[in-house]
């Protein structure tokens, strides 16, 4: 029988090992190569030496990527075997790469010298996803240390490439076989900072980019010219309007429990006042409940922009997809992974709920595997901004939590 208390004064005890460790990871820069940096190569060697150094066995999978000096990509995977059912596999899963640090002026410190103000340490990606990396490092060095064994496998992904769609992380992972029908999977990379929420589900995501045509003449004589400026402001109004009544579902698992339709992003037009636009281009950001296809939410689309440029003489708008991620089907409530994992929160006196988000995690990509998946930590949302921090006493909570988890696997 393990003792719960047990643990969870082994992982007091580790907390200013975990400390040294969050700052010794975030020193070696680990940005995503196609956000400027070298990618995670790296921090990778680190996170190896470290599960050497604890006498744990790792597999690691190279992924071809001529953009980085290596040529690969790695991504490691840490697995302890179950007692019974080893098909199926309960699967941790973080990404070591990072965003880079944006306007360096915004940061107080340096993003690359982690900064240890008592429980916060500020430093880039020390929260997102480095918070997950650690808890797992360590849920891996307690269970070797103490023996723990699941009735099912209990497994480990450090992953590469998350942060631009996991091509050379969680991606190519499937196209290796390591997962199977039966697994679940726990993805501690978002969240709430009083660690309440539990994501099971998320919206189809949607950029969508318009350009609107007309003919460019002097404003002053606009009887010359047609103007796309005011063509496109009118079209965005027609769009939102239109698509925020027509798809007005609400559902209570959200937050927000509905549909959001936004026009978000504009384009320079013409350099002078004095010029009527030939062009305007604009873009919406939708994330649609999963209750409505995507097809028909742009054939929709479609036929605004058809009767719009029918109405305005001189006129042509047209659109392109800039994302389009269609959300999958949300994890079951009943799953034994969420049932576990939020009895395991309930014990340390909070009360979790279960919901959805705007999506864009990569637990999206297990759901459409039919892999049930729960999203959740407890942070401050701090991630992609500049002083990013993780609390420290939030890494050892979820770490009890997550191991408490696994616990009730055995
Ligand atoms: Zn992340």
């Amino acid at each position: 029988m393990i003792n719960i208390k047990e643990l969870n004064n082994i992982v007091d005890s580790c907390r200013q090992e975990m400390i040294d460790d969050i700052i010794k990871m975030n020193s070696i820069p680990s940005i995503n190569p196609r956000m400027g940096g070298q990618g995670e190569f790296e921090r990778f060697e680190w996170i190896e030496k470290k599960l050497r150094s604890y006498n744990i066995g790792y597999k690691v999978f190279e992924i071809k990527d001529e953009v980085v000096p290596q040529g690969i990509r790695r991504n490691i995977t840490v697995s302890f075997k179950g007692s019974e059912d080893t098909r199926k596999t309960l699967w941790f899963i973080a990404h070591v790469d990072t965003v880079n640090y944006g306007d360096i002026s915004l940061w107080n410190t340096d993003p690359f010298k982690p900064y240890d103000d008592g429980d916060r340490i500020y430093g880039l990606g020390t929260e997102d996803n480095s918070q997950a990396v650690i808890e797992m490092l360590y849920i891996c060095k307690i269970m070797k240390q103490k023996c723990i064994i699941a009735k099912c496998n209990i497994g480990f992904i450090f992953a590469s490439d998350e942060e631009t769609g996991s091509r050379y992380g969680l991606h190519a992972l499937f196209k290796e076989n390591i997962f199977s029908p039966s697994d679940e999977a726990v993805v501690p990379d978002g969240g709430s900072s009083d660690g309440c929420f539990v994501e099971i589900a998320e919206k189809s995501q949607l950029w969508i980019k318009f350009t609107v045509k007309g003919k460019q003449s002097h404003a002053s004589m606009p009887q010359l010219g047609v103007n796309a400026c005011s063509a496109g402001m009118h079209l965005g109004v027609v769009l939102e309007d239109t698509l925020k009544e027509k798809y007005n579902y609400i559902d209570e698992l959200f937050n927000p429990p509905y549909s959001t339709i936004e026009l978000t992003q504009k384009f320079a037009n013409v350099d002078s006042p004095n010029i009527l636009p030939g062009m305007d281009q604009f873009v919406m950001d939708l994330r649609v409940l999963p209750k409505y296809d995507v097809a028909q939410v742009l054939s929709t689309i479609d036929d605004i922009i058809e009767s719009f440029d029918e109405v305005n003489e001189g006129i042509k708008a047209s659109y392109e997809l800039l994302t389009r991620v269609e959300a999958p089907e949300p994890t079951n409530p009943d799953a034994e992974i969420v049932k576990k994992l939020v009895s395991s929160i309930s014990e340390t006196g909070r009360s979790a709920y279960l919901g959805g988000i705007g999506g864009g995690t990569c637990a999206a990509i297990l759901r459409k595997h039919n892999i049930p998946t729960v999203v959740w930590s407890t942070l401050d949302e701090m991630a992609h901004q500049p002083n990013e921090y993780v609390l420290v006493s939030n890494v050892i909570n979820d770490t009890k939590i997550f191991l408490s988890t696994i616990v009730k696997y055995c």
